[in-house]
């Protein structure tokens, strides 16, 4: 598709495709209606002008206004809103004049814009129902550039996937501190949510490993923040759900990258030791590099499954283990390693596991280099693509849960509100939040050590039973009430809330502090619509 038409005739028939786009929208079924939240009305005709005065723009990118469904998509494949428009910027002006424009043209703000990174958010947090989503990955900019010396880092650009930032950095010998578990997702995505994996205990997560970064403001301007410029900005951004403005590029904290990753399996069938011993690694100086956990409900042969990456350690007993369906605690750890350090590494691991208690006969290994390592599910996701798996409904379910309450959530949510179906991964561990950063916008349990569950599910389309989207979404909202009910002190990760009163509570007492930054940075509530946070223009006074 081209830039905006802009003669006469053209215009006419822009203005047909509009009416057009109207009547058809407003005919959409039940799934969009989830776009439209009750305390915010259809926007009316002013979103249309706008869009359309928006071709005296003189851009490098374009505006595309047919074929635009996939911005309606997302990967958990519930919600679907589609926008009016998808703005291709070619450079951050694109961005920066784009929004100005609608800033300073339509002060009711009814035409909303979400930045749109890889599209692999859950509950349409990249999507802008009846608005303008800004696709990422196509700003072009300066290169990615790495700069070594003695605090390295790579400077890119926000619609940069991590695993093209990972395959760059190693070329000098270097890669980012902090992962998430899949890394096909975008620098700009991530950084809006936190992105936590089994690293994050001692680097914390990716937002607590950024130098600077460059954001376009919901007012259009373009601003570099770091700790020490524009830092209310900077902290406000990282964690920020799109709220305060769009990231445009960041400069990534780097470390000298090993070679090779040790990847360790056990099993445990009672959840205390398990997570005592999870616990106890996170607590030392000298421990794994990577430190996670899965829990494992009513599965036959599950060291079987794990024969075609890990080799156990002792076959002969792991062939006698009979898992005979029992629900079982994995713990998941890696060591990083040079090939001349193979000794050394070798020593390292097996005094720490000497101090765990898992069943011996399930310790199962493995080597693999460390760019597999880190992209290992990508390999898990061409093997579900290849049976049509991938783009099923994904009602995932992420929570932080404080230590305190962990025993409490294990029993009742493992035990009792699961039963014998998981439908998909649960991953479980724990970190200390000592070492994070707690001047983000990203909101934690109050505890020092809080454990990052997550329910991994895939619905069956067109099911009605217990793997149906409808029943696991009835299952997430009993885990929900569950922990309210016992006032655990949870918090959403990726939080879904549907009423701004929901979103007063998660934020707890940083509500006003996000208030603030909205009424200073995004004053008409423009950014990122899909998270249903702010859906009226702020007043500046607080
Ligand atoms: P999108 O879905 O495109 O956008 C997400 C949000 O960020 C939206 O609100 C959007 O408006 C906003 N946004 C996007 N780009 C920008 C920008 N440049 N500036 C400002 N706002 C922007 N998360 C973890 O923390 N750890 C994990 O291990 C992990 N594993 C995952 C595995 C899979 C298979 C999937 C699908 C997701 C996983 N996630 C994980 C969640 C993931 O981090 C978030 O869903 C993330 O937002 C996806 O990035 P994206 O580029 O697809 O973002």
């Amino acid at each position: 598709m081209g830039s905006l038409p802009s003669d006469c005739f053209e215009r006419s028939k822009f203005l047909f495709f509009i009416v057009f786009l109207v009547v058809s929208l407003n005919c959409l079924p039940i799934k969009a209606n989830q776009c439209r939240n009750n305390s915010v009305a259809t926007p009316r005709i002013p979103a249309y002008d706008i869009l359309l005065s928006l071709q005296t723009l003189a851009l490098d990118g374009y505006f595309s206004l047919e074929d635009n469904e996939h911005a309606a998509k997302d990967f958990g494949n519930i919600y679907h809103c589609p926008p009016l428009a998808i703005l291709h910027p070619k450079a951050v002006s694109d961005i920066s004049r784009t929004i100005k424009h609608i800033f300073e043209t339509d002060s009711t703000s009814e035409l909303k814009i979400a930045a749109r990174g890889h599209g692999h958010s859950l509950q349409g947090q990249a999507q802008a129902y009846q608005g303008l989503v800004v696709n990422m990955e196509s700003l072009e900019g300066p290169e990615m550039t790495v700069h070594g010396g003695e605090f390295p880092y790579v400077d890119v650009s926000a619609g940069e996937l991590w695993i093209n930032i990972l395959h760059e950095t190693l070329k000098h010998g270097l890669a980012p501190k902090s992962w998430t578990d899949y890394l096909h997702l975008t620098v700009g995505g991530t950084l809006s949510n936190a992105g936590i994996n089994g690293q994050a205990f001692r680097h914390g997560p990716q937002i607590d490993n950024i130098f600077q970064l460059e954001v376009v403001t919901g007012k259009g301007d373009v601003l570099t923040c770091s700790e020490n410029q524009n830092a209310d900005l900077f902290y406000g951004v990282l964690g920020g759900l799109g709220q305060f403005g769009i990231i445009t590029r960041a400069r990534i904290s780097l470390e000298p990258a090993p070679m090779k990753v040790k990847w360790i399996r056990v099993l445990y069938s009672e959840f205390s030791i398990f997570a005592r011993d999870q616990e106890y690694l996170i607590s030392l100086e000298n421990t794994f590099d990577y430190v996670e956990g899965f829990v494992i409900i009513n599965r036959t042969g599950i060291l079987n499954n794990w024969r075609s990456s890990f080799n156990p350690k002792d076959p002969l007993q792991a062939s006698q283990f009979n898992s005979d369906g029992r629900t079982f605690y994995s713990l998941e750890v890696a060591k990083y390693f040079n090939p001349d350090e193979t000794e050394a590494m070798n020593q390292e691991v097996d005094r720490l596991l000497s101090e765990l208690s898992y069943i011996p006969s399930t310790l199962f290994l493995s080597e693999v280099s460390y760019v597999d390592f880190q992209d290992r599910v990508h390999a898990s996701e061409m093997k579900l693509r290849a049976k049509g798996l991938w783009e099923v409904p994904h009602p995932w379910l992420n929570l932080m849960i404080p230590r305190s309450g962990i025993h409490e959530f294990a029993h009742e949510v493992f035990e009792k509100i699961l039963g014998e179906t998981s439908n998909g991964p649960i991953l479980i561990y724990p970190v200390n939040q000592s070492r994070w950063n707690n001047r983000t916008s990203l909101v934690t349990p109050e505890e020092d050590v809080f454990y990052l569950v997550a329910f991994l599910s895939s619905a069956v389309p067109f099911s009605t039973g217990k793997d149906s989207l409808d029943y696991i979404q009835r299952r997430n909202e009993r885990i929900i009430e569950f922990c309210e009910r016992a006032q655990l002190g949870v918090k959403q990760y990726l939080a879904h809330h549907r009423t701004q009163e929901e979103w007063e509570g998660h934020f707890g007492t940083r509500w006003q502090v996000m208030r603030r930054r909205k009424s200073e940075y995004d004053p008409l509530a423009i950014l990122a619509p899909g998270h249903r946070i702010f859906q009226k223009p702020m007043s500046t006074t607080f």
